[in-house]
């Protein structure tokens, strides 16, 4: 039995190699924060969301509190859930002064009518989410932020054991980023993609990404048959050939068969398997 399952990335992008081990500790550990969710019979939401928010408040990965900084030293940081039974999603982008941004993106998307918000709007917001007790203060990333490091945008997919799927992204951008930049991490499809049947998660260059819609094509892939290793390969050639760029994609479907792939330095990657908890980590280093 593969079920529950959890497949984390800590992104894909030129690490340094010393960074390689540190990046590895935490993905790793974020699963196993993930996977102790579902194997209490935790739902696929409740394992993305603390799984996403454990490599927020880390400081180690370029999401949250260890975010990479803009051109102005500021944190706008973006993120997305997915739940994948009805096709739902919440998004945030540039948002300022929350450390946890994938919270309010699930804020978003049960206790709203809307989809994504940006900037100030998200914001106040996340003062609302606060206010309503739907999830505690946690002091804001740009304040506690001490080293940016030399990582990428984070992501996880998760199946509980009923088979439902909760994909997400979480992401500082890219290092020295004009203000106000979004990449993909936040654009349903882009960054993200779920469906009940199956979820992607990307990471890379984001203008890039969003060109070819990345995780939903490799999505569809799968929906159409394809193995998921053999998927998340077939969606990195087609994003190599089309734009020459680099990424990194996880793929996994609601029988817990998962891939990945990345055309990047390296990407670390654990993912944790069964009520065994089979653990199987990688660093994808070319
Ligand atoms: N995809 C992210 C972005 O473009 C960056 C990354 O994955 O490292 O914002």
């Amino acid at each position: 039995m593969q079920l529950p399952m959890i497949i984390v990335h800590g992104g894909a992008g030129k690490w340094k190699d010393e960074k390689i081990p540190i990046g590895m500790e935490y993905v790793d550990k974020a699963a196993e924060v993930g996977h102790a969710i579902l194997m209490k019979g935790g739902s696929a939401l409740d394992a993305a969301e603390a799984c996403t928010m454990f490599m927020e408040s880390c400081g180690k990965l370029n999401c949250g509190k260890g975010a990479v900084r803009n051109e102005d030293d500021v944190l706008e940081l973006d993120a997305m859930i997915i739940d994948g039974n009805n096709l739902d999603f919440g998004s945030v982008a540039a948002v300022k002064d929350v450390q946890n941004p994938i919270s309010l993106a699930r804020y978003i998307m049960e206790e709203t009518k809307y989809k994504f918000f940006a900037g100030q709007s998200a914001k106040k917001i996340y003062d609302e989410m606060i206010e309503s007790g739907y999830r505690k203060e946690v002091k804001s990333g740009a304040l506690e932020s001490s080293i940016a490091p030399d990582s990428d945008t984070v992501g996880c997919i998760a199946i509980d054991t009923k088979g439902n799927i909760a994909a997400t992204s979480s992401t500082g951008g890219i290092k020295k980023k004009k203000a106000g930049r979004i990449g993909d991490s936040p654009v349903m499809g882009s960054g993200a993609y779920a469906t009940d049947q199956c979820a992607a998660s990307a990471t890379g260059w984001g203008e890039h990404i969003m060109r070819v819609v990345l995780s939903r094509m490799v999505v569809q892939y799968v929906e159409t048959g394809e193995d998921p290793m053999k998927a998340a390969h077939r969606g990195m050639k087609m994003f190599e050939e089309k734009t020459g760029s680099e990424a990194g994609i996880i793929v996994a479907d609601n029988k817990g068969n998962f891939g990945y792939a990345s055309n990047a330095k390296a990407m670390p990657l654990t993912v944790i398997q069964g009520m065994s908890a089979k653990k199987m980590s990688t660093s994808c280093q070319k």
